[in-house]
């Protein structure tokens, strides 16, 4: 393990994707309560940026700005923090480490796009790399893991399967890229009660699997065969929730999206369409009609956390 270097004055800058997931299938409660999944995430252009610079030993703050920034926690329930101080604790080495954390944002706050478990992947490169830790990527790979389920895809991106409890991920063989808008809703929804209506309304759930049809879209690189393979085994649980997800879903779809689907546990809506152009108008109806609080167009897949100059 290699001594930190001399603080770097302007500090160290990540960039970090949001998901989005193509299929999401959810098994029945595992014995410690998680639940097993098997998903496909895609990495989409939509990026919170985690900057990192010396603060005293011991010290570790966090400041927000950008969307959301007034509802995301400042304490050790905020995932950057548990990040650094997780890195700090495994291979720390004793030394005199502290940080201070300003995440700018622009993924929504409970919005099924990972947005906490980013910004956890982010601060991980971003500590390693202030504190000159001489981590090798499966090391920081193992830490995202112990921070949560959609860690480890935050470091990776592009496009992977995931299983376990989502925190195992292996790339997709798969073509191109892809067009998307993403329908914010107007208040976000708490991913454990998402899951506890998913369980009331699926008490028996089979052993999750990703369909053959989903990966041969994927592979094939076509956008029109992908849109109907889109699937996520927690819709229901979110529409139940939300009920007017459901006109979200059938707007975006009447103005000529390819596929719909809830992102992970929502609100987020994810509208696979064909071109830029196609995505320009589609964020310009939903926005107008009303049904979504506002919307953007994305691309994906792109890389996961990344250092920038
Ligand atoms: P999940 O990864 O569980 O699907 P999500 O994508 O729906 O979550 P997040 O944006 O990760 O939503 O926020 C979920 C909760 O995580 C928030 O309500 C917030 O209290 C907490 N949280 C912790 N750290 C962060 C962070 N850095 N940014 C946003 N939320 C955070």
């Amino acid at each position: 393990m290699s001594a930190p270097i001399a603080p770097v004055p302007a500090g160290v800058r990540v960039r970090v994707p949001a998901k989005i997931n193509l299929t999401l299938k959810v098994g029945a409660p595992r014995p410690d309560g998680f639940h097993p999944l098997a998903t496909v995430y895609q990495a989409v252009s939509l990026f919170d940026e985690v900057i990192a610079s010396w603060d005293d030993p011991g010290q570790f703050s966090i400041v927000h700005s950008g969307e959301g920034a007034g509802e995301v926690p400042v304490d050790d329930r905020n995932l950057a923090v548990r990040a650094a101080k997780l890195l700090a604790e495994r291979h720390g080495d004793g030394l005199p480490l502290g940080v201070a954390l300003s995440i700018h944002k622009a993924i929504p706050v409970a919005g099924g796009l990972a947005g906490g478990s980013s910004n956890g992947a982010a601060a991980l490169l971003a500590c390693a790399t202030l504190w000159a830790l001489d981590l090798s990527d499966e090391q920081l790979l193992v830490l995202a893991a112990e921070l949560g389920s959609d860690v480890p895809f935050a470091l990776v991106g592009g496009t992977a399967l995931g299983s376990g409890r989502g925190e195992q991920v292996a790339p997709v063989l798969g073509r191109g890229s892809y067009h998307w808008v993403l329908g914010f809703g107007r208040k976000g929804l708490s991913t454990p009660a998402v899951y506890r209506t998913y369980d009331d309304l699926q008490p028996h759930a089979p052993p999750p699997e990703v369909s053959d049809e989903l990966m041969a879209a994927l592979r094939s690189g076509d956008a029109e065969r992908l849109g109907p393979a889109l699937d996520n085994d927690l819709q229901p649980a979110a529409l139940r929730l939300q009920p007017q997800l459901r006109q979200t879903l059938e707007t975006g779809l009447e103005y000529g999206a390819l596929g719909a689907v809830v992102s992970g546990s929502g609100p987020t809506v994810a509208f696979l369409v064909r071109s830029e152009a196609a995505a320009v108008d589609l964020c310009v109806a939903l926005t107008a009609d009303g049904v979504v609080r506002t919307a953007r167009t994305v691309t994906g897949p792109v890389s996961g956390a990344r250092l920038l100059p």
